[in-house]
């Protein structure tokens, strides 16, 4: 072992489990691919004040979970706790939505970082697959990404998954149901920190995941009841287009999520194989984040999936992925005139797309042989001087047993042969 470890709350993804990781993060993306979402990459790392006035200075990512950082020069940075400011934040600077074909949709995926109490399904480095569809208001967008969300799942062979969904309202109609809550929650039995968080941010306190918290709080004022008669039209239409597709779901009154700057739509997808970090992802729209940033008003909606979470939920439904072999063909060398004929072999084979390996290091037969049996290769190559004095290598199938000799001018085509 070397002398450091990896930071606390990360972890390394290393082979044969880092196959799975990737072939998740792909299946989470594909159906976005297929829907018209262009990829976008932003920085690790963005001004910090982007993350305050784009997350919310009230909560948990600013207050808490940000790993921030002054440069040498005096500028502050925030290692990006989200994707969804950055992402819009790009969109803006880079004047997408003035190209006169909105929504601009857009996908990324990749390394989000909080200052986290690390526990099982809870990193300090962690891994997101999101979708943002920036300036259109209209129902079906926000359909189309949670039926999106759900349909990538489904392609991974999850099946345990829940869809949680609410409308927090907008503008209109969220600041009277605001003051109610208040009115209610000032009444109740609580800690200063969330006496404080009453006067910030009272939709938060519905989601306090305290027994003591959650008893309190029955009775208290519901934005079901609160919503203006757009907002109910609006999120009666999100949920007429999900029962058409097929998809499930369940009306959470109490689904607020950790974000200040949702509106109208909001949803969750829970999984219930994995304790209290069930969260496997969530989203919503955001209709004022755009003007929070210092845009111009462009209605949005967006999800961002937990890949690490993912992986956790398919190992706690057993499924298995089908990934494609890493190695097909092992090459066994037996001498030196064999190591220059094989490598150039496996070089051609690679050429033609089949993915081979070769016994590196000068090893012995028993030992190359072992390597090919735990490469998971379905054949091995083995040549010594005498197949090459005979213009050919053994063929051996390594699930079978069986060995023949092949012509060396023929493998390639008979390896192709052989694996379809
Ligand atoms: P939680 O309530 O579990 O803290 P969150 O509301 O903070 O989740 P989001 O900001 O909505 O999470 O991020 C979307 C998804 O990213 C989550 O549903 C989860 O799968 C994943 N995620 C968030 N934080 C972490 C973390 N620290 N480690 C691993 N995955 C995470
Ligand atoms: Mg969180």
């Amino acid at each position: 072992m070397s002398t450091f470890q990896a930071p606390k709350g990360t972890y390394d993804l290393i082979p044969p489990a880092s196959a799975t990781y990737l072939a998740v993060r792909e299946a989470l993306a594909a159906p976005l691919r297929r829907a018209g979402y262009g990829y976008v990459e932003t920085p690790g790392f963005e001004h910090t004040e982007l993350f305050a006035r784009g997350v919310g200075e009230s909560t948990d990512i600013v207050t808490k979970e940000m790993f921030t950082l002054t440069t040498k020069g005096g500028t502050e940075l925030a290692l990006r706790p989200e994707g969804t400011a950055s992402v819009l934040r790009s969109a803006l600077e880079n004047s997408l939505h003035k190209l006169g074909n909105l929504p601009v949709k857009l996908w990324y995926s990749g390394s989000y970082y909080r200052y986290e109490r690390p526990q099982k399904g809870r990193y300090r480095h962690f891994s997101q697959v999101g979708a943002e569809a920036i300036g259109a208001e209209d129902p079906a967008l926000d359909a189309e990404l949670i039926i999106l969300a759900v349909d990538a799942y489904k392609s991974l062979g999850l099946r345990n998954f829940r869809l949680l969904l609410n409308s927090l309202g907008d503008k209109e109609c969220r600041p009277a149901y605001r003051a109610a809550l208040q009115d209610f929650l000032r009444a109740l039995d609580l800690d200063d920190e969330t006496r404080r968080r009453i006067e910030i941010n009272p939709l938060r306190v519905l989601d306090d995941k305290r027994a003591e918290v959650q008893k309190q709080l029955t009775g208290a004022p519901l934005m079901r009841d609160h919503l203006c008669e757009a907002c109910k039209a609006y999120h009666e239409q999100v949920r007429e287009l999900l029962t058409a597709a097929g998809v499930a779901f369940e009306d959470d009154d109490k689904l607020v999520r950790g974000l200040d700057y949702y509106t109208r739509t909001t949803f969750e997808f829970v999984h219930d194989g994995l304790g209290s970090q069930s969260a496997v992802g969530g989203g919503g729209r955001y209709d004022g984040l755009s003007e929070m940033i210092g845009g111009p008003a462009l209605p949005s909606v967006g999800w961002a999936l937990g890949v690490d979470r993912t992986v956790l939920a398919l190992e706690a439904e057993g499924v298995e992925l089908e990934l494609p072999a890493a190695t097909q063909v092992y090459a066994v060398p037996l001498g030196e005139e064999a190591r220059r004929t094989l490598f150039s072999l496996v070089t051609e084979l690679r050429r033609e797309g089949v993915a081979a390996d070769f016994a590196f290091g000068g090893k012995g037969l028993k030992n190359a042989m072992k390597s090919a049996n735990r490469s998971g290769a379905r054949f091995a190559l083995v040549a010594g001087e005498r197949d090459l004095a005979g213009g050919v290598v053994q063929l051996k199938d390594l699930e079978s047993g069986e060995q023949s000799p092949v012509a060396l001018d023929a493998v390639v085509a008979e390896l192709g042969r052989r694996l379809g």
